[in-house]
């Protein structure tokens, strides 16, 4: 299912400013993603929203190679000259952290003929352990292997190769199309399977469907004291390209054999995911005058999983440092998210950005959407 939004708002963690510390930073939660669903249950409406954003996502085609250049000069004009040095680098910088995460577990989007998911979650596998990725969360949604049940392997591979596993709903459910009671109850139906698998390891994080918190001030108060007094931690994401949006195309251009579009979707998705990296840095540096630890929204997909290897070498060029999502969230940007009596707060960087009168930074457009490949 989609998400709704092909170019994520960077959503915003909001822990300092609530905190009162004295900080140019207040905090910043993440890009929104949307996510399309395997198998049966698709979301009306969503393919909607997402044409929609894609579009939006279009129309600023030629921002990408702007971005680029100005953050130098942005930096070079940072008050903060220490921090700021560190800002164009592309080589190895530890202050320079990403954490991946990907959703959606089992199974997410179509796959290409003669794939299975196990293959993807393989391929997946075998990315990070050769990347050396620390200890990577996948989020579950426990409905698919209810269906069918082989996609438990699929979970179990995932275990096998060290990586834990979180709560993302049974079924993927809005919170914001939903009641609150029915929300908690797809949490907890959740739960038996992916406790079972973690074998007591620490599952208690949890990754809202669509990157919803809620609606409404009671949702999203109720929702943070359900997740409190059952112990999660709130997964948020602060860097995301839509990597969802190349799934499908692939599975068409696969079917139809077409290389050459193969190619185009490769070549697309590959500076997406380098441009959102530039502009989620921008609007935080723009907030903080840093680079937060970054966490990065992923899904189960098969092109993901095709593109891994190499989209992984993308951010390592950029400079990144691979580390868990526990590391990522002990920065104090993410106290809201990990810290479940502080309240809910402003929740996207561009928001944080206008709230402070900064200006957003021109947001990131592949040269040609995905959605439009193969058709
Ligand atoms: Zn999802």
């Amino acid at each position: 299912m989609w998400k709704g939004l092909a170019a994520p708002p960077v959503r915003v963690a909001r822990g300092r400013q609530n905190r009162g510390v004295p900080s140019p930073a207040s905090a910043g939660k993440a890009s929104r993603a949307p996510t399309r669903e395997p198998g049966i249950s698709w979301y009306p409406g969503h393919g909607v929203r997402a044409t929609l954003g894609m579009l939006r996502f279009m129309s600023n085609a030629q921002a990408i190679g702007s971005v680029l250049a100005v953050v130098p000069l942005l930096l070079a004009a940072s008050s903060r000259p220490g921090l700021a040095q560190s800002a164009g680098r592309r080589e190895p910088d530890s202050t320079l952290q990403l954490a991946f995460t990907f959703d959606d577990l089992p199974a997410h989007g179509p796959l290409p003929p003669g794939e299975t998911r196990m293959e993807v979650i393989s391929k997946i596998l075998t990315a990070l352990t050769r990347a050396r990725l620390p200890p990577t969360y996948g989020f579950v949604n426990a409905q698919w292997t209810e269906s069918e049940p082989d996609k438990i392997a699929v979970l179990r591979a995932w275990r096998a190769a060290g990586h834990p596993l979180g709560n993302h709903t049974w079924s993927h459910m809005n919170l914001d199309a939903n009641p609150l009671e029915a929300f908690e109850g797809d949490i907890a139906r959740n739960e038996p399977l992916v406790s079972q698998l973690m074998q007591g390891g620490d599952w208690h994080w949890f990754r809202f469907p669509f990157l919803v918190e809620g609606n409404t001030q009671e949702k999203k108060n109720g929702i943070r004291a359900y997740l409190r007094n059952h112990g999660y931690r709130i997964a948020a994401v602060t860097m995301s390209f839509a990597d969802y949006a190349w799934n499908e195309p692939y599975a068409r251009c696969k079917t139809r054999e077409d290389q050459k579009s193969i190619r185009l979707l490769e070549d697309t998705y590959l500076r997406a995911a380098e441009a959102s990296a530039e502009y989620s840095r921008e609007m935080s540096k723009r907030l903080f005058h840093r680079d937060i630890p970054y966490v990065l929204l992923m899904h189960v997909g098969a092109f993901d999983a095709e593109m891994l290897p190499r989209l992984l070498e993308v951010y390592r060029r950029q400079g990144f440092r691979f580390v868990t999502l526990e590391q990522a969230e002990q920065d104090a940007f993410y106290a809201n998210d990990v810290d479940l009596r502080l309240p809910a707060s402003a929740d996207t960087l561009e928001h944080a950005l206008s709230e402070r009168g900064l200006p957003l930074p021109a947001r990131p457009s592949p040269a040609r959407s995905p959605d439009t490949v193969c058709r």
